[in-house]
């Protein structure tokens, strides 16, 4: 790698680095590669609107988004100034214990003040704030309907000497060369630009592992778990005088493997209300209004239906389908190009209804300005996608074992349970009813689920004793209680 060089005041490793794909994980990325790099260039396939709504290449967009506080506190740690932006813009921001009604695993969560706060807001609202607070770093540049189609590429010597020449004859890469991405091809006109890193950030879809295996690596190993979450979402106007004491209301089936079924109820910007239903393993809500309303009014307690069934939806139904968790083992590839990551759902996307993706791709962006600061160090990229899937690997498992288990309970759900399964959900089962009548254990419970402390800091002697002599609180059919404060 060259020689550092100081670019307002920060220190680069090279003149310029590319990402592929412009939505929540892209632009986080962007942001932090702007620290390392003289200038940065993001390549977005869609053209997203200046105004927070839906767009075509992110359609999970129009459906309930919430942002764990752990990614919250990731975007607020990269833009300072997004708080006040996102209160400006009419985002509720609040306790989530205290302002969030939940319904979880047949009983209502504890109304209490946990210091754990949260933003509620529409997904289209939460990306355009991001890419106007990404794009207004000054090294930072976007260009929309741009697609990449490959990586560019060239060989060089495994020991470390620079590239040698330019090949598409990438299978006869062997130990004693190595591959090195030198950019990417656009899809319209097969113009190549040159990049010194590339982050490939383009969603589940992407092309990663084929490309990747163009050029002469294995493509990643992939673990899916099968589930059929079906969501049908509506958008309203809220009352406008109406008293609330939350910010949203969730509410998960009451006993599984029984209940399938669940819904979310946002308030997000300009006093709207974001309603999605869900159903587990193709029990799919239904599209029609009366359906829709019928299907809230059978949850395990209609506290949804109540609050929306005399508003009037606006627009037709938004209807995903997602059938299946996907992981893309980067982290097991014994040899991967250099100048080259993946991140967000291109490396891991989880079942929506656990709300982990963007925290997780948040963190994943987090976690990688470590590694490039450790190559800051080392005055080289060597071993930078390794050190880094390595890492990223470790709080990816954490996200999933914490909400696998919980789909395995189904006997429906397709895929390997893991070592250990029963054990894993014995415990879940014992936490979540010592979530019910301990406080203390309740907040602690919930920075793990929020994905701000790791499962370590539950699995403690103090939590576990009384874990195992907690009772299955009783499936609550009252009604919720209200805000304490
Ligand atoms: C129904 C649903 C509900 C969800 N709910 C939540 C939730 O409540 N909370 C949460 O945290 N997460 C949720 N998620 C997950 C969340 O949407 C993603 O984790 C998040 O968007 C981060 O993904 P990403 O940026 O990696 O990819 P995406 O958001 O999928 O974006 C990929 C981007 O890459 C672009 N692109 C693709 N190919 C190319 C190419 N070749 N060249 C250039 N650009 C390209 C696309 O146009 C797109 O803009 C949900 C997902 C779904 C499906």
């Amino acid at each position: 790698m060259s020689a550092k060089q100081q670019v307002n005041n920060k220190t680069t490793l090279g003149e310029h680095a590319i990402v592929i794909g412009g939505s929540i994980a892209g632009l986080l990325t962007a942001r932090v590669l702007s620290d390392y790099f003289e200038r940065v260039t993001i390549f977005e396939a869609d053209t997203p609107p200046d105004e927070a709504v839906p767009r075509k290449g992110v359609p999970q967009g129009s459906h309930v988004h919430g942002l764990l506080a752990g990614g919250g506190a990731v975007i607020t740690k990269f833009f300072p100034d997004i708080h006040e932006d996102l209160l400006a813009a009419g985002v509720e921001y609040g306790d989530a214990m205290t302002d969030v009604r939940m319904f979880v695993g047949g009983r209502w969560s504890p109304r209490i003040e946990s210091g754990i706060n949260q933003y509620v807001m529409s997904r289209p609202l939460l990306e355009a704030t991001v890419r106007k607070h990404t794009l207004a770093i000054p090294n930072v540049e976007l260009r929309v309907a741009t697609s990449v189609s490959a990586y560019a590429h060239s060989t060089r010597d495994a020991h470390g000497a620079g590239p040698t020449h330019s090949t598409r004859e990438a299978s006869s890469t062997t130990n004693a060369t190595k591959t090195v991405v030198t950019g990417v091809t656009l899809e319209e006109g097969g113009e190549s630009i040159a990049a010194d890193f590339v982050a490939d950030v383009s969603g589940r879809n992407s092309k990663a592992s084929t490309w990747i295996e163009q050029l002469g690596y294995a493509r990643p190993q992939r673990t899916t778990i099968g589930i059929d979450v079906g969501y049908v979402t509506f958008e309203m106007q809220g009352p406008p005088d109406k008293e609330r004491d939350w910010s949203f209301v969730f509410t998960t089936p009451g006993s599984i493997p029984d209940e399938t079924r669940g819904a979310g109820l946002f308030c997000i910007e300009g006093g709207r209300y974001l309603v999605t239903a869900a159903g587990n393993h193709k029990d799919y809500p239904p599209t029609d209004w009366a359906g829709f309303l019928a299907f809230l009014k059978g949850l395990p307690y209609p506290d949804i239906y109540e609050e929306i069934k005399d508003l009037q939806p606006i627009g037709e139904a938004k209807e995903y389908r997602y059938a299946s968790y996907l992981r893309r083992h980067y982290e097991q590839l014994s040899d991967f190009p250099a100048g080259l990551v993946v991140l967000g759902d291109a490396m891991c996307s989880f079942n929506p209804i656990y709300g982990q993706g963007m925290t997780v791709a948040a963190k994943e962006a987090e976690y990688l300005d470590v590694c490039l600061l450790k190559c800051v160090e080392n005055g080289n990229m060597d071993n930078l996608a390794q050190s880094f899937f390595a890492g990223a690997a470790k709080f990816i498992d954490a996200a999933w074992d914490g909400v696998t288990v919980e789909d395995f309970r189904y006997p429906q759900t397709r895929g390997d349970r893991p070592k250990g399964f029963a054990v894993a959900k014995w415990l879940n089962s014992k936490f979540f009813a010592l979530s019910a009548t301990d406080p203390e254990f309740a907040v602690a419970f919930s920075k793990v689920f929020h994905l701000m402390e790791p499962p370590s800091s539950v699995l403690k002697p103090k939590y576990l004793l009384k874990a195992l002599f907690a009772k299955k609180p009783v499936y609550d059919k009252s009604p919720p209680a209200q805000r304490s404060t």
